[in-house]
């Protein structure tokens, strides 16, 4: 039997109506690197209909991909508004990929425009003549005139063809299967592949943001977006904004420490999202610069584990707690967030609170053991995680011949590996790629990671595999001592001696000025492997 319910489409066009009328009074506030530039929602919906209406004008039509060069900022959410809502895909473009992995994301997607920040100009303008799909580039915040193009694109500045718009828009009704925005991730091997979120799944997941046991993010919220908009959609938090009325605040390209504690200190945002190497970096600078910061009343951290001397260090000295979520771009990205029972407290409360978390209902997961099979949820067995649902990647853009390893039996393999307490929460102890075998047991580097992290002149550490003539592999620690500090491996050793298990302790270290960092500012450990090949980390 049929439901006897509506068949109502999820779309983002209804998303931007209600954002934009219901809480039109909502602020979204850009940082200039001294103060704020302010606007509304409801301002925000006018100039999404004023893009849509000049892009539809530059010939965007159907499901044309338009890319996005851009820090976060009002623009950029308008462009997140203006692509879909009109029925074209968003493509954000990550601005720190590799020259040649940029044109190749471009061209794969046939990006038909790109709306670039006058700031990134530079950046873009050497890679346009090898974009073969793109017709039009869109400044934004910046001089048009100061790009070079190839005599087949045009060049326009955003505000001009914003001002000779109509503010409203006839926005369509689409399938809301259909891709309303794509982001490309780096997979398992060879080229990025592309992720297309369709209208349904942005829509599902904005609402999971918002739940009580999720991020929590409500009309009461103001909340710092540090995480790229260019990277998993911000974790959804955009949209989820627009959902619920969260005013937003971006930070543009002002990410380092120090304009961070300036824009908390301005704006005193209620929440904030960033991955484990900014919140360290912030930490840093408060212990040398303190400032109040007990307004947020939460942190998201995810993209990699956050280390607990990291958690305890902003609850303890802050009185800001640290909620860890993992995620991954395949999965839109929130795949599970670490809010304990509430019947737990004290230390317990802690240890599910270092976990990647709770899986919530949308999302199904599986451990598959290395032999192919199921293995229990019994918060021991170990296995690599494979998970479903409404927000999750089942395939990749260009069909199911692209990278397909990564699909199995309608499952996406996540390539993290780990375990979960049959009250489902997850603990990773690696990635698939960084596992350690030594002796024939597995050592996670997350937990060496998060060991000497723990060590007072320890800014960062990462753990990679090296080759042993006689355990295989034994780890390597690099780590980035604390400004002004010192300690050597035989500290750190005795430091780890009742941490981790006697044959685990490490006899390879090497002191790093700076830890190499990927493209979303994660530690880069194939960098890390190649130094050590090159001889660069004796
Ligand atoms: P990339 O592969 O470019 O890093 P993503 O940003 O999509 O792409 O990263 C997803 C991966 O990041 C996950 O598969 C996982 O390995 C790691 N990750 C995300 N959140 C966490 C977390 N809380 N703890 C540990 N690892 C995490």
């Amino acid at each position: 039997m049929l439901s006897t319910m509506q068949d109502a489409q999820l779309s983002l066009a209804d998303l931007l109506r209600h954002g934009t009328t219901v809480h039109s009074e909502s602020e979204v506030l850009t940082w200039t690197g001294s103060e704020s530039r302010r606007t509304t929602f409801g301002e925000i919906g006018k100039r999404s209909a004023r893009l849509a209406n000049a892009l539809r004008g530059l010939g965007v039509d159907g499901d044309q991909r338009v890319g996005t060069f851009m820090w976060n900022n009002a623009e950029h959410l308008e462009a997140y508004l203006a692509i879909p809502a009109m029925g074209a895909v968003l493509h954000t473009l990550n601005i720190r990929l590799f020259p040649e992995q940029l044109v190749f994301v471009a061209n794969h997607a046939e990006d038909h425009a790109i709306i670039v920040d006058g700031t990134l100009v530079p950046l873009l303008a050497k890679q346009l003549p090898e974009m073969k799909t793109v017709k039009h580039v869109i400044v934004a915040n910046g001089d048009a005139s100061t790009l070079q193009a190839p005599d087949s694109i045009q060049v326009h500045s955003y505000e001009d063809l914003l001002a000779a718009q109509s503010e409203t828009f006839d926005w369509p009704v689409v399938d809301e299967r259909s891709a309303a925005a794509m982001c490309y991730t780096s997979g398992t091997t060879g080229d990025p592949k592309g992720v297309a979120y369709s209208h349904r799944s942005i829509w599902l997941h904005s609402m999971q943001v918002c739940m009580s046991d999720s991020m929590r993010l409500s009309q009461a919220d103001k909340s710092l977006a540090i995480v790229p908009m260019f990277h998993a959609m911000s974790w959804g938090l955009p949209y989820a904004a627009l959902m619920v009325g969260a005013s937003l605040v971006m930070p543009d390209r002002f990410l380092q420490p120090g304009p961070i504690a300036e824009i908390l200190a301005a704006e005193k945002p209620t929440m904030a999202a960033a991955v484990p190497t900014i919140w360290q970096g912030l930490l840093a600078h408060l212990d040398a610069n303190p400032q109040d910061i007990s307004h947020v009343r939460e942190v998201v951290v995810g993209g990699s584990a956050a280390p607990p001397a990291m958690m305890h260090a902003f609850e303890e000295q802050y009185d800001v707690p640290v909620l860890h979520a993992w995620g991954m771009t395949e999965t839109s990205p929130l795949g599970s967030v670490a809010r304990p029972p509430a019947s737990v407290s004290g230390q317990e409360a802690w240890a599910y609170r270092y976990t990647q978390g709770r899986f919530p209902a949308s999302v199904r997961a599986r451990l598959i053991g290395d032999s192919g099979e199921e293995m229990p949820w019994d918060g021991e067995s170990v296995g690599e995680l494979e998970v479903q649902g409404p927000w999750i990647a089942g395939s990749y853009y260009g069909g199911e011949s692209v990278d397909p390893e990564k699909f199995h039996e309608g499952w996406l393999r996540t390539g993290d590996v780990g375990k979960i307490t049959p009250d489902g929460f997850l603990t990773l102890t690696d990635r698939a790629k960084d596992v350690i075998k030594s002796g024939g047991e597995w050592i996670s580097s997350v937990d060496l990671e998060n060991a000497v992290m723990g060590h007072p002149a320890v800014a960062e550490a990462a753990v990679i595999g090296v080759p042993d003539e006689k355990w295989d592999e034994r780890p390597l620690v690099a780590v980035v001592v604390r400004e002004g500090q010192n300690v050597t491996p035989a500290e750190l050793r005795e430091f780890l001696a009742d941490k981790v298990a006697k044959w685990q302790l490490p006899e390879n270290w090497a002191f790093v000025e700076e830890m190499p960092k990927t493209s979303v500012g994660k530690f880069d450990k194939k960098r890390l492997r190649a130094f050590h090949t090159e001889g660069k980390l004796d």
